[in-house]
């Protein structure tokens, strides 16, 4: 089993980081890049609730705004019983750039859990636009508008 000691380390420093004043729970991740490279989030709550921003996108969109978009694993920390698994959406967004990311949840105690984004998101939304042949619609009858 590979060694993701540091990667994990990377999460629990991100996870101080983060502001979690309506949940107090604070969660931090690591995304490493297919180049090794290291980016880090962490939670980032609203007093609007819905506008909470997850640790794994905040990792995710730093790496993606510094023009990066291969990447090998994920490691995320909370302080919770069991490791914590990413939310539906994070799994989504991750999906996007990694399907085969390795994901290592790690708790305070150093439970940890591993396993690949494909699990935690079987059957996942692809991006069914990109192998779209034809403007058509499938009946055929309906075309885009002429620019
Ligand atoms: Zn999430």
């Amino acid at each position: 089993m590979e060694d993701f000691a540091e990667l994990l380390d990377c999460a629990r420093e991100a996870r101080a980081a983060a502001y979690a004043p309506y949940s107090g729970f604070a969660v931090g991740a690591a995304l490493q890049a297919a180049s090794g490279q290291v980016f880090c989030g962490c939670n980032v709550e609203n007093a609007s609730y819905g506008l909470t921003v997850c640790a794994e996108r905040v990792a995710l969109f730093a790496a993606v705004a510094a023009g990066v978009r291969e990447f090998a694993a994920v490691a995320v920390v909370a302080d919770s019983p069991e490791p914590a698994t990413p939310c539906g959406a994070c799994r989504q967004v991750l999906y996007e750039f990694a399907p085969d990311l390795q994901v290592i949840l790690a708790n305070l105690q150093g439970r940890q859990k591993k396993m690949r984004l494909r699990e935690l998101l079987p059957e996942a939304f692809d991006n069914f636009t990109s192998r779209l042949t034809s403007s058509k619609c499938s009946t055929g009858k309906r075309q885009m508008p002429e620019k």
